[in-house]
């Protein structure tokens, strides 16, 4: 069990930071023994990268969104420009839906790390 510092998010994701120190069944240099524990916690005060990402076409579909009904009120006029919009929010809907298997993807594998200490 080597220590490792935690950054925590604040999503509420997390990742492991630095190592900071070997155990006593680990002594060779620059490795660890595969265990980790943590040393402590770093309060990020930031989402992490897949949250940001995730926000950033969440609000791009909201934008394109309001787009729409703008462009419905005004009648058949902006139908081509509608459809084209559409399209982009089925676009970001698919990445959306993959960033967010991504996430969980990522926290069910540090998930299974940190439980190895408890
Ligand atoms: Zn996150």
């Amino acid at each position: 069990m080597c220590f490792f510092d935690q950054h925590r998010f604040a999503c509420g994701d997390w990742k492991w930071g630095h190592f900071r120190q070997h155990c006593a069944k680990e002594y060779r240099i620059g490795e660890t023994c595969g265990m980790k524990l943590i040393m402590q916690t770093l309060q990020t005060g930031t989402k992490c990268k897949l949250c940001e990402k995730i926000d950033t076409k969440q609000r791009r579909r909201a934008a394109e969104v309001d787009r729409i009904s703008r462009w419905q009120r005004e009648g058949t006029k902006f139908r081509a420009s509608i459809d084209k919009s559409m399209d982009a929010i089925r676009n970001l809907d698919s990445e959306i839906y993959e960033l967010t298997c991504e996430r969980s993807r990522r926290l069910q594998g540090i998930g299974y790390q940190s439980s190895a200490h408890v």
